[in-house]
């Protein structure tokens, strides 16, 4: 009972039961629903006569049927064909999403390190709500455009169907919602927000992972969309196996429709990259200067991006010429200013100050509480920090196996939630890795 023509027919239902059947007849016949959201029910039917009738006769029993099903009050508003036009012209204006018309399938470039996502993105677009694709499940490090398939999906389907409700929300911020609504009391006010989207896309989903009441509340979000047929794409940093503390039943869920995963682009395709974001900054590198980019940044677009804008800027502020010093310049100041992604001997090292313990120790087999913890700690952050596998990780201790491994992310991760000690630590090392880099 959840897209806006099962809820029309639920209320036309009701006053089926109250009116006489003429009645119904007379103003109903070509009225229809154009769309449910925040507290306001729209309604449209031609002719301005009716749409008066409608409002001031009927508006109240519809907004009771309301009340019956959602618990909480409706607007009702009723739109002749010449307002519907205008409201629709409004709509389109609001609805914009983020950034829409920077991130699109146009200047998405695509190689073999893309090319199943990108196809599983414009499946989508073709046939939203297709349980084949349903969620569409994109993961993959970070900077390998994930956001990016992800808005073009937004942007297509916006542009084969303007009315089309589309929510875009990151993982983190649709956590806060559901904190903050549950502070003030507005919950049914947050199911109105999402549950009737056309379209839903949730950017970094990993940060619901451990946070229990959200994740209720995101599988009945969840639930609700893809009961009504309507089309899910989440992006993640990883794969769902690997979120290690994510409910079961949403894991089933996002392991149920069609996982597609980004890894760092080829050369080849990194030079297309490189070209692309030059030529959109009017610039043309020549072959030689791409080539060198490509071969220096080999596993982030985002930074290959910055080295580009980079360059571009340098060259018209100061008419620097670009060659294979001027790349060298700008790598240096990106990769500065970028996200610095420390080894795993560098957090195992930081770690053992922090506990003031040896390397070897951590890396060891000794089980004191102390080097156990830290052992752990060392173990989480790796993971984190740097999106190495479990059995990658498993190798800088002694060879540890994936299991092994996954159970001490579990362990600190819980451990998170409920004891503040080891939220400060995580993050006292954390900076402490991040300013010992400057
Ligand atoms: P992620 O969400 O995976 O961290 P983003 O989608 O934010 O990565 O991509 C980072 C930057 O790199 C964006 O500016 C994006 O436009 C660009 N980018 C990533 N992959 C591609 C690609 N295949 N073609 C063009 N630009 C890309
Ligand atoms: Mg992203």
């Amino acid at each position: 009972m959840d897209s806006i023509q099962d809820i029309w027919a639920e209320i036309m239902a009701v006053l089926a039961k109250n009116l006489t059947e003429t009645s119904i007849k007379t103003w109903f016949t070509d009225c229809s629903p154009v769309e449910l959201e925040d507290g306001k029910l729209v309604l449209h039917t031609p002719k301005p006569f009716k749409r008066d009738i409608i409002q001031q006769r009927f508006s109240k029993n519809i907004k009771e049927v309301l009340k019956e099903l959602f618990s909480c009050e409706f607007e009702v508003v009723v739109l002749s064909d010449e307002e519907l036009e205008e409201y629709r012209e409004q709509r389109r204006e609001e609805k914009t999403l983020p950034e829409m018309d920077g991130y699109t399938f146009e200047n998405f470039i695509v190689g073999n390190s893309n090319k199943f996502a990108h196809a599983a993105a414009l499946g989508v677009v073709k046939k939203p709500g297709n349980r084949a694709y349903n969620p569409l499940f994109i993961y993959g490090n970070s900077g390998l455009g994930k956001t990016h398939l992800l808005l073009a999906i937004g942007s297509a389907i916006h542009e084969n169907d303007p009315g089309a409700k589309i929510i875009y929300v990151k993982g983190d911020e649709f956590l806060n919602d559901i904190v903050q609504a549950l502070k003030e009391g507005t919950m049914q006010e947050f199911r109105q927000k999402y549950r009737f989207a056309d379209l839903f896309l949730v950017d970094d989903i990993q940060f619901i992972a451990g946070k229990e009441r959200s994740q209720e509340e995101f599988f009945h979000t969840f639930n609700n969309i893809y009961e009504a047929g309507h089309q899910i794409v989440l992006t993640s940093d990883r794969p769902p196996i690997d979120m290690t503390l994510l409910d079961d039943r949403l894991r089933t869920r996002f392991e149920g429709g069609l996982m597609a995963d980004v890894q760092p682009p080829d050369k080849e395709t990194r030079m297309a990259i490189i070209r692309d974001k030059a030529g959109h900054l009017g610039m043309v590198l020549s072959d030689e200067v791409v080539q060198y980019i490509a071969e220096q940044i080999t596993s982030n677009v985002r930074q290959i991006e910055g080295v580009v804008k980079k360059l571009t800027a340098s060259h018209e502020i100061s008419g620097e010429k670009i060659n294979k010093a001027s790349v060298d310049k700008a790598i240096a100041d990106v990769i500065r200013t970028g996200v610095y992604i420390p080894t795993p001997d560098d957090i195992i090292e930081e770690t053992s100050h922090y506990y003031q313990i040896s390397a070897e120790d951590i890396k060891g087999q000794r089980r004191s509480k102390n080097i156990a913890a830290a052992r752990h700690i060392s173990i989480y952050l790796i993971r984190t920090l740097t999106n190495l596998s479990f059995a990658d990780i498993g190798s800088y201790y002694g060879n540890r196996d994936h299991a092994t491994v996954m159970n001490s992310c579990k362990k600190i991760e819980k451990a998170m939630v409920n004891d503040s000690a080891i939220a400060a630590t995580i993050r006292d090392i954390t900076s402490n890795l991040n300013s010992r880099q400057r």
